[in-house]
């Protein structure tokens, strides 16, 4: 979500050391720092070269010059062509039900998340309505709440530890950012005090299997995980309630008065694209996207699972393997994020990954403990053999070290 998770200033002139003290060995780029502490979807960019002409879009001067798209609509800033294709795509993978909902579509999801937090809590009461997820949570919830200070809204940190009376949000991420874990709701019994919000941002079928298609009230999807058009800032919700729609509406009118045509005009035709692919039985890898993706996710975490196996310094958890209604196939969950745990009495993994010039995010970021570190695994192919490769090196390194 939004620029920080995207940006990794890294220093490329600083030399690092392991904890130890002993310089790392790897020969190629042994002064540069690998960044892979941001989510940044360019591992599928060699699948839309491939598409070529068949996602270009045309635009021409006269083309998008109003504020409006559909005023017959309550999301009147949402183009209807991207409207269609949405529904179009969600029918096509059966992760979730369109029937019955508003779309609201936002500047990534990123906007879409705090327009809801708005939306759910405004007027506002005597005190800000409590907003929790359980840890590991997705750093930029607690970020972009803080960062904002509403009286209408405050952060309460892991779910799993919220005590607090009252009104509260909780946020399930599901799989969930940074640990891919399947996800449900973990504060119980409050009676009707409880709103939830579903960000589904990784439930297509290069990540997991499709397990149902998903119902809630309040669902988050965006373009940059899906399809990995970050860069378009294209996100949709899902709502079931046309006056939390109304509200979500009335925010980003408030914020950005509408959302870019141009970037909704080309995730139409990217959507599009998608559909026909899934929807052409004779398909490949080659034109079907998820299952050009799902491969490559699929080498990755073999490679990953190679290079750390049988070593004592950093472990992974392992992930259920599930019946998938759109591949119809028995699938394992395929996170878009390595979440690295340190052993041995390594006590910061961050630090440790640092020391064999990886940039990951630490544990502590995501509310859990800084043994624990995230590393993308949605690089460019060069970038992931490099981590691979530094992995391999830094691990026999630090063996050679303890
Ligand atoms: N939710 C989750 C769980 C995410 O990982 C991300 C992107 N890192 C987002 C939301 C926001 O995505 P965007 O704003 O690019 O649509």
């Amino acid at each position: 979500m939004g620029f920080p998770e995207n940006a990794a200033p890294v220093d490329h002139k600083r030399r690092l050391f392991l904890a130890n003290g002993t310089r790392t060995n790897h020969s190629s780029n042994s002064n540069s720092f690998l960044a892979l502490s941001a989510g940044d979807p360019t591992m599928f960019e060699p699948f839309w070269r491939k598409m070529g002409d068949k996602c270009k879009v045309v635009i021409r001067g006269s083309d998008f010059m109003s504020y409006f798209s559909d005023v017959k609509n309550v999301c009147w800033f949402l183009e209807p062509k991207l409207g269609d294709a949405i529904r179009r795509l969600h029918g096509v993978v059966g992760n979730a039900v369109t029937e019955g909902r508003h779309i609201v579509v936002g500047t990534g999801s990123s906007q879409l998340f705090q327009a809801l937090l708005y939306a759910l809590t405004t007027p506002g009461g005597a005190e800000p309505v409590s907003v929790v997820s359980s840890a590991p949570y997705y750093s930029q919830y607690a970020e972009v709440i803080d960062c904002l200070r509403s009286r209408l809204y405050k952060w309460e940190g892991d779910a799993h530890s919220f005590k607090k009376e009252g009104p509260y949000i909780e946020v399930v991420n599901s799989p969930n950012n940074p640990d891919g874990g399947l996800r449900e709701t973990v504060v119980k019994n409050r009676g009707d005090q409880g709103m939830l919000i579903h960000d589904l941002a990784y439930y297509w079928p290069q990540y997991t299997a499709i397990t149902s298609a998903a119902d809630y009230d309040i669902m988050l999807f965006t373009c940059s995980k899906c399809t990995g058009h970050a860069g378009s800032r294209i996100g949709w919700a899902l709502v079931k309630d046309k006056d939390i729609a109304k509200k979500m509406i009335q925010y980003i009118t408030i914020s950005s008065i509408g959302v870019s045509k141009e970037s909704q005009f080309r995730a139409a035709k990217i959507i599009g694209v998608i559909c026909d692919g899934c929807e052409n039985v004779q398909s490949t890898e080659t034109d079907n996207f998820f299952k050009y993706s799902r491969h490559l996710m699929t080498k990755r975490w073999q490679k990953l699972r190679e290079v750390l196996q049988h070593n004592r310094y950093l472990s992974l958890f392992k992930y259920p393997r599930q019946h998938c209604l759109f591949t119809g196939e028995s699938v394992e969950t395929l996170p878009a994020y390595a979440w690295l745990k340190c052993e041995e009495g390594i006590k910061d993994c961050e630090e440790f990954l640092r020391g064999i010039e990886i940039v990951g995010r630490g544990g502590k970021q995501f509310g859990a403990d800084p043994k624990f570190a995230r590393v993308s695994l949605l690089c460019r192919e060069d970038d992931f053999n490099g981590f691979i490769e530094r992995l391999h090196m830094g691990l026999q390194g630090e063996g050679k070290g303890h």
